[in-house]
């Protein structure tokens, strides 16, 4: 018998399947005192329908990121000048229980947050946002995913009444035409760029534009590459659309039948003519018109998108748009057809149908749906009106409420806002002021350690069972196949233990993650995401299953949403967008004249939790560095490889130049990755603002203003 472990990558929303081989000498096995163990071997899992055997370096070394720098015990301390010390699970969920009690006292349940992560298993996220939403009464429970996809959500919502991207990967060899629009595909999720790269290069007559104001790996394998200026994604759309118009190339019949809102839309379209988009783009016209050619003649197009589109001030009305040239097309509801978001965490797919948002309940509920609230409270047994019904804070609500005092308890699990968060200066501050916060991770250090007054050891990927949801809603069992290091927990038990010491013993029944599973699944009937017909057993014994999969279900339910072309909005319509280009929340100015962009690269992950504990990777991506246009280094004076210093209005850091005609002039990029942790000075958030998108509330860290000093 094979002692294999068939489970899931746990870096990107990709979610390519996984085998895990025990180490050569099974008489070194796990000694949970000691996490200096031999490595597990990693391969892609060809069975796997999402990514049949392929993995990228992050996926093919996740096994050496297990074994340095765990967090093994609680630690505590009374304040953040004191030394950490060793304490117990009993002493450290005493100091918890103690404090939320207090904090329920002096701030009410509005003083309790808790800020969670796309990392998390979907029995993590429900768990955790049942403590808060249900048992506490507060619907401050929010996740990295505000950072990263909450534009995706609201959009789905606005446009189709409900969140879930519509397409699936399959969808990739059926495409005439691909559309990717703030994505770097090849490097952010490369196993979905291997298989449109292949399809694109095997076949003549499909067509790829990619839409960046970077010349990424992405941009080098498209057509056309439109590097448009920075904010000016609408104006693009709109000229796109206002080209269709003018040709007559839509579907008449899908827009009568199956949408509403076309007049406001056409309406704002006509102030879009090619000339204008194209100069204010900063783009060739035939490049426009060629674009707007393929969109035009294409029997099937796909278009991607991800955090390019996503952070941003007016994030969700550039999803809105996206989505608006495919219902005018007719382009949704078939095979390799419709607008495709790809996820960046593993499972913030996951956490958004368990409700691991703060304005979201299980089952793509809304906290502010009296009638959803009500449905909640009764399946989790809680009385009439326990559920907040307004949104709670969202991270960046969470920072402010430190400023403010209105936050007494903050629980951050398994993310690193001491990097990740906009403005980081204001954000660092912000963390001193907490009266009292905990860190759930499974690495230790960490930049947000330092913040910390009690750090929670959590166990992670190959340590605990639980399932995830990757971006084409497929849903793997991720079963525990090692040991957790120490004396490390499930998330979702640690959430469990604070629950009934609460007091909330009926609510957390669960003995085991399965039983946890169990629970949600059961609030998603007759939702969206139904997935009533799975459980870990299903799972184990079928494999990996894309949702909606309801009771009774025997076979795929269909691998795409609105093939029937029944939308979720009462109406059984798509919606319109109709909306103007507002450009960037901060644009350059004579004294901040460059715009600075942030982005990812291919080896590292998110803060390096992981990937800058892997030699591989660490040699891959050595050191953070700032792109800049020739033109631009050659005003400035800057040599290749000189320290550059970035200031923005809220920071400053330093970066050694790439000078490269891969970038825009006026533009400048910096990776995210880097925290302090691993460089000085060079953390890409010391310099984003906060302004976001009034619909999601997602950050715009894709743009901000800088200045560029030679040093
Ligand atoms: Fe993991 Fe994403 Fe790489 Fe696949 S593409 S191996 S999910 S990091």
């Amino acid at each position: 018998m094979s002692d294999t472990t068939k489970t899931l990558c746990p870096y990107c929303g990709v979610g390519c399947g996984l085998e895990a081989s025990p180490p050569a000498q099974p008489g070194k096995s796990i000694n949970r005192d000691s996490i200096g163990t031999p490595i597990w071997k990693v391969m892609g899992d060809k069975a796997h329908p999402s990514s049949q055997g392929m993995v990228c370096v992050k996926g093919a070394t996740i096994s050496e990121s297990l074994y340095k720098d765990r967090l093994m015990y609680p630690m505590v301390r009374d304040n953040l000048d004191q030394p950490f010390k060793r304490a117990t699970w009993e002493e450290a969920y005493t100091r918890i229980v103690d404090r939320i009690e207090t904090v329920l006292d002096t701030h009410g349940a509005e003083g309790i947050c808790m800020y969670g992560s796309g990392q998390f298993q979907t029995e993590d996220y429900y768990a955790a946002q049942k403590l808060l939403k249900g048992c506490l009464g507060t619907n401050n429970f929010d996740a990295n995913s505000r950072l990263c996809m909450s534009s995706a959500v609201s959009g789905y919502i606005q446009s189709f009444g409900a969140d879930g991207p519509p397409c699936c990967y399959d969808d990739i060899e059926k495409t005439d035409f691909a559309f990717l629009i703030g994505t770097n595909t090849a490097e952010c999720h490369p196993i979905i760029f291997n298989r449109l790269r292949k399809h694109h290069k095997k076949h003549d007559r499909v067509k790829m534009v990619v839409v960046d104001p970077r010349r990424t790996a992405t941009a080098e394998a498209a057509d056309i590459h439109l590097a448009i200026t920075p904010g000016t994604d609408i104006d693009l759309l709109n000229g796109i659309a206002y080209l269709l118009l003018r040709a007559g190339k839509i579907d008449q019949q899908f827009i009568e039948s199956c949408t509403s809102n076309f007049p406001a839309f056409t309406e704002v379209v006509q102030h879009y003519p090619p000339e204008i988009v194209a100069s204010k783009c900063g783009i060739s016209q035939a490049d426009l018109e060629q674009t707007a050619k393929w969109w035009s003649t294409s029997q099937n197009i796909l278009s991607f998108w991800s955090m390019g589109v996503n952070q941003s001030s007016e994030g969700t009305a550039k999803v809105r748009h996206i989505i608006n040239l495919h219902l005018m097309t007719g382009q949704i509801g078939r095979p390799g057809a419709g607008p495709f978001s790809l996820t960046g965490q593993p499972n913030a797919m996951g956490g958004r149908e368990a409700g691991g948002l703060a304005h979201i309940l299980p089952g793509y509920r809304l906290v502010k749906n009296p009638a959803q609230r009500a449905e909640i409270e009764k399946l989790w047994n809680l009385p009439e009106g326990r559920i907040a019904p307004t949104s709670g804070k969202t991270a960046w609500e969470m920072i402010t409420g430190l400023e403010t005092g209105s936050v007494g308890l903050l629980w951050i699990a398994a993310t690193n806002p001491a990097v990740s968060m906009p403005d980081l200066e204001r954000t660092k501050a912000a963390l001193l002021r907490s009266p009292f916060t905990i860190h759930q991770d499974a690495y230790y250090p960490t930049e947000t350690a330092k913040y910390a007054h009690v750090l929670l050891p959590a166990s992670q990927w190959s340590e605990k069972t639980g399932v995830m949801t990757n971006s084409e809603r497929t849903i793997t069992l991720c079963p525990a196949f090692r040991m957790p290091p120490g004396e490390a927990k499930a998330d979702w038990e640690i959430f469990a233990e604070v629950g009934r010491r609460l007091g909330f013993k009926e609510q957390f029944w669960f003995q085991t993650s399965a039983d946890v599973y169990a629970e949600f699944t059961k609030l998603s009937a007759g939702r969206p995401c139904d997935v009533t017909g799975l459980s870990h057993q299903f799972l184990k014994d079928n494999g990996p299953t894309q949702w909606p999969h309801p009771t009774g279900c025997k076979t795929q339910y269909g691998k795409r949403l609105y093939t029937d072309l029944q939308f979720n909005h009462p109406d059984k319509r798509a919606k319109f967008a109709a909306c103007h280009s507002k450009g960037l929340a901060e644009p350059p100015d004579p004294d901040y004249p460059f715009v600075l962009t942030t982005g990812r690269l291919y080896g590292h992950w998110h803060t390096m939790s992981r990937t800058g504990r892997i030699p591989k990777i660490q040699q891959m991506h050595p050191d953070p560095f700032i792109e800049i246009h020739p033109r631009d280094a050659a005003r400035l004076q800057i040599e290749n490889g000189e320290m550059v210093e970035i200031r923005s209005r809220r920071g400053t850091g330093r970066f050694p130049a790439l000078i490269t005609a891969a970038i825009n002039r006026g533009t400048v990029f910096v990776p995210m990755h880097w925290g302090e942790l691993w460089a000085k000075d060079a953390e890409a958030n010391l310099f984003t603002h906060d302004a976001a998108c009034p619909d999601s509330l997602q950050p715009e860290l894709k743009a901000c203003a800088v200045q560029l000093v030679p040093v």
